[in-house]
């Protein structure tokens, strides 16, 4: 006491920013107070936790420094205000109430199962042994529970479970990691996992002999509905190809690839080329990861049709983990849906809409606040590329380089479609949502946009959109009444990877994608532009085809192989292999569509470049889904290097830097005439668009004198590409910049009308 007596003794309030909520953070705030005997309390706010610390000054600098060193696993530390705390005679440390105040707070996104849990639901001594919804402070639902903030149990909708005694007490025992866990519960007082049938009629009550049930079926070759943590999943024995055939033909999902998800970090590397470092330590939130497929596999060859990836996931939730334990291999875990529809997450809806998909429904009563997707991730060797951002990523907001003076909303694109909600220098760029070509893809985007607003509670005064005029998106926009903010689609796509990397100063932006609507009114797509955020110029583009049929051609590669090979009529004998097999009727009329420009508008598209290449070299002339041919033409390329074939960059009347490749596509077309190894074509393929991308960069350099690379659009999720061009440009003296916290796809684009109007606004005051 003495020594104790002694020491300074001081008070000081801090307060912390960051994701610091439903993370364990109020517990291991105690314990780092109670372990350097400071006296005081904790308390969540909605925008922050405050503490308050009385005791010895050195004891208080050691706990601050603990703040940033020792937090939790899912926690992030932002700020930390220290204010001085006149002491109130306090002796004691407490965790108290929340306070509700204005500002916003992270809501942290749902975290995978954590190893003590994995454990202790496998152990027969534990008393929440094979229970489904066990969790604790590092792990379980958090956006997808949570229905305001700050986080507590009441806000949530746990708040229907009411602890049992024994719960409660973990609850309040500052010791064990369940301290203040919000969704803590367990199999006496806790969400119930029954069993149903056609039409949702239950046919098991008990967890354990549901689960039994429900594996059993999936072994005989079934399919089941599984209520997860932020939708419905379809899952069936993925080494079954009749059950694989079956589920593709009942959910109408051709070709796509159906992800795989499996135990443990041991089953992952049995299927796929990846090491554990990626599967742990890189993508802790257990999104399904892209990687290539391990030969010879147990897996059905209807998994991934004509590729050589597989997409594999570590099952993140209890009961994930229970299903994949009883039935001892990987299931197919594919979002709970009819082809791209959103995916389902009410029992009676998911009873509704996947009758006659599903044989048996696993249903739950924990309601699910938030449609929350599986992120999806390409990875190869060390590089990867984010496809989908959704569970695990979303809703941590991103930082905007120049802040905006009045809230934003960005309404995106139309496919793969995200919205953005930006204030001051913050962006919450909403989990993958989906196409807006139904009415239930629009319903889930006002779903978002209303959680969004409520949850962070921002009423936005300017509202950012593409400049395409048909969109439902735009329509959605000006239905807001707000003041519009137009903002061109590759212009966004650069814009969302500058952003992200706080970039301000101008850019050479190579934006290649499917398609966006152009200034001149045709469709871009392989743009190189002069860009910063609040401007832009097109510098150059691939050479502008016919796209006979417009948005058929994207389902129909050799309509794209059509466009070029009228360019140059003379070299029609090179181009022949891309209509091989081709209905002379359809070919005759698209023929005369491009001759005549009836419906075949001029593109200057990276995929459909992608497509006609893919229809030259035979890997397909009809795609089931965009993108399936340039993805298989990805993978027939494989790894091996190739030298580049002409690809030629060459100055147009109007001052543009045109990439013309005609010659290249007739060099494919020619090989193929002449036998020559596909796959080498398709290298080469790869090669010289890479080529061709440096070269015109190179251009635009010379004569601006900029250095800057910046690499957006959905072309990039092809990693031969992505990391041949950065490499080029790397070596070359470019400083490149790619997107990293966002996919390089349309998933983007709202990020990207944000942070551009957000300069915009600045630049006015
Ligand atoms: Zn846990
Ligand atoms: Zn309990
Ligand atoms: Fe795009």
């Amino acid at each position: 006491m003495t020594r104790a007596a002694a020491r300074a003794r001081t008070g000081a309030r801090l307060r912390i920013e960051g994701r610091v909520q439903g993370v364990g953070f109020r517990p291991f705030v105690y314990r780092e107070a109670a372990r350097r005997g400071l006296a005081g309390w904790v308390r969540n706010t909605s925008s922050a936790v405050e503490i308050a610390l009385a005791g010895d000054a050195a004891a208080i600098d050691d706990f601050v420094t603990a703040l940033w060193a020792d937090a939790p696993a899912l926690a992030r530390v932002e700020r930390v205000e220290r204010t001085a705390w006149e002491t109130d005679g306090v002796t004691a440390f407490t965790v108290e109430s929340s306070a509700s105040e204005s500002g916003r707070q992270l809501v942290p996104p749902d975290a995978p199962i954590c190893a003590l849990c994995a454990r202790e639901v496998l152990d027969p001594g534990n008393r929440r042994y094979h229970y489904p919804f066990i969790t604790c402070t590092d792990c379980g639902p958090r956006f997808s529970v949570i229905e305001a903030m700050p986080y507590d149990r009441s806000r949530t909708s746990m708040r229907v479970f009411t602890m049992c005694p024994e719960c409660r007490d973990e609850y309040e025992d500052p010791v064990q990691r369940r301290f203040h866990s919000e969704t803590n519960s367990c199999p006496a007082c806790g969400p119930k996992l029954w069993l149903a049938g056609d039409g949702g009629r239950a046919m098991e009550s008990d967890p354990a002999r549901a689960i039994a049930a429900a594996a059993a079926l999936m072994l005989r070759g079934g399919i089941v509905a599984i209520r997860g943590l932020g939708g419905f999943h379809l899952a069936c024995d993925a080494t079954d190809e009749a059950a694989v055939q079956r589920l593709r033909a009942r959910k109408h999902r051709d070709a796509k690839p159906l992800a795989v998800m499996v135990a443990d970090v041991h089953a992952a590397v049995r299927l796929a080329l990846i090491d554990a470092c990626a599967l742990t330590w890189d993508h802790p939130e257990r999104p399904v990861l892209v990687a290539p497929r391990r030969e010879p596999s147990i897996l059905a060859p209807g998994i991934s049709p004509g590729l050589d990836s597989v997409g594999v996931m570590l099952a993140y939730t209890p009961l994930h983990l229970l299903l994949l334990e009883a039935c001892g291999r990987p299931l197919v875990m594919t979002s709970g849906n009819r082809s791209d529809e959103p995916i389902a997450t009410g029992n009676a809806e998911a009873v509704r809409r996947l009758a006659g998909i599903a044989d048996l429904f696993l249903l739950h009563d924990r309601e699910i606040v938030a449609r929350y997707d599986d992120s999806v991730v390409r990875r190869r060797g060390t590089s990867s590329v984010l496809l989908r951002r959704a569970r695990g990523l979303a809703p941590e907001p991103l930082p905007l380089p120049l802040a905006t003076p009045k809230p934003i909303l960005a309404v995106g694109a139309h496919l793969k479609n995200t919205l953005t909600l930006a204030t001051g220098e913050r962006a919450w760029v909403s989990q993958h949502i989906g196409d807006l070509e139904d009415l239930a893809g629009v319903e889930a985007f006002r779903a978002v946009l209303e959680r969004y607003r409520s949850l962070f509670g921002i009423e936005p005064r300017v509202v950012a959109r593409d400049v395409h005029p048909g969109y439902v998106s735009s329509q959605l926009a000006a239905d807001l009444g707000l003041r519009p903010i137009l903002v061109q689609h590759h212009h966004a796509h650069i814009a969302a990877v500058m952003a992200e990397h706080g970039m301000t100063d101008p850019v050479i932006g190579l934006a290649f994608d499917g398609t966006g609507y152009g200034d001149d009114g045709n469709i871009w797509g392989a743009e190189v532009l002069l860009a910063d955020l609040t401007w832009f110029r097109r510098a150059g583009h691939v050479r502008y085809a016919a796209l006979p049929g417009g948005d058929l051609a994207a389902r129909r590669p050799w309509r794209c192989a059509l466009g070029y090979a009228a360019l140059t009529p003379e070299l029609a004998d090179s181009f022949a292999p891309a209509f091989l097999d081709i209905d002379p009727v359809e070919l005759g009329i698209a023929t005369t569509q491009t001759a005549r420009r009836l419906n075949a508008p001029l593109a200057s598209s990276m995929g459909r470049l992608f497509d006609a290449a893919a229809a030259l070299l035979g890997v397909r002339q009809v795609s089931s889904y965009e993108g399936q041919a340039a993805m298989e033409l990805e993978s027939l390329a494989g790894s091996a290097a190739a030298e580049p074939f002409p690809f030629p960059v060459e100055r147009d009347a109007a001052g543009l830097w045109i990439m013309d490749p005609v010659p290249l596509l007739a060099m494919l077309g020619e090989g193929r005439r002449a036998g020559a190894d596909r796959a080498g074509l398709a290298a080469a393929f790869h090669e010289s668009v890479a080529q061709a991308a440096l070269e015109v960069s190179r251009r635009v350099r010379e004569e601006h004198g900029i250095r800057t690379a910046v690499l957006g659009g959905g072309s990039f999720q092809n990693l031969r590409l992505l990391d041949r061009l950065t490499a080029l440009l790397a070596a070359d003296g470019f400083t490149v910049l790619a997107a990293r916290r966002l996919p390089p796809n349309d998933g983007a684009i709202s990020y990207g009308q944000a942070a551009v109007a957000a300069a915009l606004l600045a630049r006015e005051g």
